[in-house]
């Protein structure tokens, strides 16, 4: 990895507090995405992958309402770019020799896409974009089937029946079986949400623990997460810093010690928008665990106490420019605000997955 991100201690050793929590205690793996130029042998967020040539590139075939042009990926991404120049140079051009070439190669692309004949894609399968990979040596928390030692996750670009969510397809692969890259694969013509265009992200995985969040607590668990005197009666110095949560002592659990915000692998749901909806898996029943948070923020006000350090004076500044918000480095946003979980089954990892958006 050529850069690191820490997590700052959480302010309270929970299980000290509540013994009754230790069992609950999981491993995470915080992704820490941020911008950069990922190559097929690194993992990443929204990075090209380590694609055979031999094999086909995926392609949704589901059904996607043909509600006129949006935007194409491309041109989401030179949208982005032009932003950020803009940003640090006000004054600049409106467009660059660069950026303008850039965009010409995109129209002509397009203009062969669209030459080639009506309608795409409603009657086409759309290709799929990559979304995450992620390799094993990175990721020690993954459970590959067999030899395989890299998960590859793609997405179609489009709001699909019945939550409004892209449709998600997971790839195992043992790296060294790839022999011949493919080089372009093919990119779908339009994207319904500049939000579901991931912008290529090197990552800095950490490893953490979480515990459920309080919804997923029993009644009388989250009773006692709720009684600020056992908070006090711990004596671990919630009363001068955390005052100001002694009405909310859930909140304070939640937020400040519960489960990590952002893109991670395993740990626990990030529950809140909607209760907890435990997933079963289609082929044995058995009650599916959390396998990625593809995340729209990596924290909010609510858990800036999770950015790292290292981005600690970027998150705390006063205001950001639209699309420059340190706390979205992969430029996603799934049901606007939310998070898409992709569950798996802990007995096999070749049953079918499952995602939510919460
Ligand atoms: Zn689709
Ligand atoms: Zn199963």
């Amino acid at each position: 990895m050529v850069f690191v991100r820490t997590t700052p201690p959480r302010p309270v050793d929970v299980t000290a507090v509540f013994p009754e929590l230790a069992p609950s205690a999981r491993p995470a793996i915080r992704l820490h995405p941020r911008a950069g130029s990922p190559s097929v042998r690194e993992s990443s967020v929204g990075g090209p992958l380590l694609w055979p040539v031999t094999e086909p590139w995926p392609h949704c075939e589901g059904s996607h309402p043909d509600s006129g042009f949006r935007q194409s990926p491309a041109e989401v991404r030179l949208d982005r770019r032009i932003r950020a120049r803009l940003h640090r140079d006000p004054h600049g051009p409106a467009l660059t020799p660069e950026e303008e070439a850039i965009r010409d190669r995109d129209a002509a692309m397009l203009g062969e896409r669209l030459d080639a004949g009506p309608p795409w894609p409603a009657e086409c399968p759309v290709p799929m974009l990559p979304v995450a990979q992620l390799y094993l040596r990175d990721i020690p928390l993954l459970r590959p089937p067999g030899q395989a030692d890299l998960l590859q996750v793609l997405w179609c670009p489009y709001d699909h029946d019945p939550d409004y969510k892209p449709s998600t397809a997971l790839f195992w692969r043992s790296a060294a079986a790839v022999v011949d890259i493919l080089a372009t694969p093919p990119e779908p013509y339009e994207a319904d949400y500049p939000g579901y265009v991931p912008e290529p992200c090197l990552l800095a995985p950490e490893a953490v623990t979480e515990y459920p969040n309080s919804l997923d607590l029993s009644p009388e668990m989250q009773q006692m997460l709720g009684d600020w005197n056992r908070w006090q009666a711990a004596d671990v110095g919630v009363e001068s810093s955390y005052a100001d949560y002694a009405d909310y002592p859930e909140e304070f659990y939640d937020s400040e010690l519960a489960d990590a915000p952002g893109w991670k692998v395993g740990g626990w749901p990030p529950w809140g928008r909607t209760d907890p909806y435990p997933r079963y898996c289609a082929v044995c029943d058995v009650r599916m665990v959390p396998l990625l948070t593809i995340a729209s923020f990596e924290w909010d006000g609510g858990t800036q106490s999770w950015a790292p350090y290292e981005d600690q004076a970027a998150a705390f500044a006063a205001s950001h420019v639209a699309g420059q918000n340190p706390a979205q480095p992969t430029a996603v946003e799934v049901g606007r605000t939310d998070n898409l979980q992709l569950y798996v089954c802990p007995v096999s990892p070749e049953h079918p997955h499952t995602d939510l958006i919460q």
